[in-house]
């Protein structure tokens, strides 16, 4: 492959293709005079909908193409394509409450107040081409799920705003089954055609070039052959996985973590892979009635199942006043994993934790960029068990739902699940897919902070992270659409 600028280098490398890297690569590009090279470990399908695999388009589904690893614990899937896991994610966009904005403006600034990020946000929806759910799009089930959360007093809300606790239909990115990816918002044939950005798809990062205290590029592994870009800048946005990995094998994080892999260290930065922090939730299985069974089939045969189009977002205990720490999802269609016979589909509803306390880490086992990290997510450690009580909390409140379902779908399970065990609760644990934190926004005399404010790295020059990882909390919400609105905000401060 011939790279332009290779032997010069380019004023700006953004390093990781996703929904962050996307938006970096396109804005920074914007100005002709600064050159911006964008890599990717994945391909890059190019601007073509005919050139990308159907599974990837289809947004009625979770693909598991172009992952970074095909049999693996659940939490750890996340994409390896141009245009990251927006690629391979259910494509609903929601915002969180006013608590997490002021939990971000403690950490990060003014910039992460929800008034400074919402111009951003519009960018994000518009360029995204975000819309809410359509009429025709909505299940037997999904409608008797609105009319059920009615029933129960969640008052209808906009999932794309702060707003109060209540129920609603989320925004996708979704056109008629046609996933919307960060790569073709982002990367239309236009950008594509600025001579002063270059894409690199197949390349994997292995680490930063750092001299004395400055990075000067990246050493990236192209065709399995070592190449070094050189940068004024580079900006990380690799993912919550992805991003400490790089920082690590660079020298940037924990010293004795780094002494353990044999890595020297340039930068002792504790936060770097820790503060991990994603969202757990556990299913409470239905039993479909034929009626409900011959309405999703006769939807499928149209070529309009989509498992879930509407959320409620509800409080628990802890939850501070006018905010919503669970999110309650019904979902009913073919499963998530493994099959069912013709006809017949799978129907439930799940209970998410949006605001968990315990926290887990990203670490390497060696200094080879070829070996995938240790990735603990943490779910339900904290010593005091309060995600595990507002997790039953939220069981409650998702079979008071289906109770008024009931018509539908009845119980598939003799205990009702906010009754199991501790031990049963935690097998049953699932995911969200929304890890952030492994290079978290705070203060430089913070230990767990990694960037400040503007994603520029604690007491390294030259380099910024702008993508999930450094979100200092997780909001109570799926997180593509807040990691779009930062970048663009990240992507601002750096045009200047
Ligand atoms: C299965 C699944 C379902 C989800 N569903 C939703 C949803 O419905 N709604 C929602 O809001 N969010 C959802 N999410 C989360 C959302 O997709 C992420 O929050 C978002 O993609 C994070 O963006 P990012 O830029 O931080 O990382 P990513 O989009 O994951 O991008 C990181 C990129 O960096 C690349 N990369 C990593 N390491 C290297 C390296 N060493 N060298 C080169 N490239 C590298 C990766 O290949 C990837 O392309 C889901 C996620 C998953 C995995």
């Amino acid at each position: 492959m011939k790279i332009p600028s290779l032997a010069s280098g380019y004023d700006v490398v953004v390093l990781g293709g996703g929904v962050a890297g996307c938006v970096l690569a396109a804005r920074l590009s914007e100005d002709p005079g600064r050159t911006v090279c964008l890599v990717e470990a994945g391909p890059d399908y190019g601007p073509r909908q005919q050139d990308w695999p159907g599974k990837i388009l289809d947004s009625r589904a979770l693909p598991r193409e172009d992952v970074w690893e095909r049999h693996t614990a659940f939490y750890r899937i996340r994409a390896r394509v141009l245009g990251g896991s927006s690629c391979i994610n259910g494509a609903w966009n929601t915002w969180g409450s006013h608590a997490d904005h002021a939990e971000w403006t403690h950490a990060g600034g003014a910039r992460w107040s929800a008034g400074a990020l919402e111009p951003y946000r519009l960018r994000a929806v518009e360029r995204m081409r975000l819309r809410t759910v359509p009429d025709p799009e909505l299940s037997d089930w999904a409608r008797a799920a609105l009319t059920a959360a009615r029933e129960l007093g969640y008052p209808e809300v906009d999932m794309g705003t702060p707003g109060p606790p209540g129920h609603g239909r989320p925004l996708l990115n979704s056109l008629d089954g046609l996933r919307w990816n960060a790569a073709f918002a982002y990367l239309d044939p236009a950008t594509r055609a600025r001579p002063n950005l270059t894409i690199i798809g197949g390349a994997l990062v292995d680490r930063l070039s750092v001299r004395a205290g400055r990075v000067t590029g990246a050493r990236v592994l192209l065709d399995g052959r070592p190449v070094t870009l050189a940068a004024g800048m580079c900006v990380l946005t690799a993912g919550t996985f992805g991003s400490p990995a790089v920082l690590l094998r660079s020298g940037i994080g924990p010293a004795a973590h780094l002494a353990e892999t044999g890595i020297r260290c340039v930068t002792d930065l504790p936060g770097v892979g820790a503060n991990l922090s994603d969202q757990p939730g556990v299913f409470v299985p239905l039993t479909p009635t034929d009626g409900l069974n011959r309405a999703l089939a006769a939807k499928e045969s149209a070529g309009e199942l989509y498992v879930s189009r509407m959320l409620i977002r509800a409080a628990g205990e802890f939850c501070p006043d006018g905010a919503w720490d669970l999110h309650l999802l019904p979902t009913a269609g073919p499963p998530l994993f493994g099959s069912l016979p013709p006809g017949q589909y799978e129907a439930g509803v799940s209970a998410f934790l949006m605001k968990p306390v315990s926290r887990g880490y990203v670490r390497l086992r060696s200094a080879d960029p070829l070996e995938p990290p240790a990735i603990d997510p943490g779910f339900l450690s904290d010593p005091a068990g309060r995600d595990l009580a507002v997790l039953r909390t939220g069981l409650r409140k998702a079979e008071a739902l289906a109770a008024v379902m009931k018509p539908l779908a009845g119980p598939a399970e003799a205990a009702p699940a906010h009754t199991l065990p501790d031990s049963r609760l935690r097998e049953r644990v699932g995911t969200y897919w929304h890890p952030v934190g492994t290079c978290a926004v705070g203060p430089a005399d913070d230990p767990r902070s990694v960037v400040d404010g503007e994603g520029a790295v604690h007491g390294v020059a030259g380099l910024r992270v702008a993508d999930a990882s450094i979100l200092p909390t997780v909001p109570a919400a799926n997180t593509q659409l807040p990691v779009l609105a930062v970048a663009e905000m990240l992507a601002d401060v750096l045009r200047g």
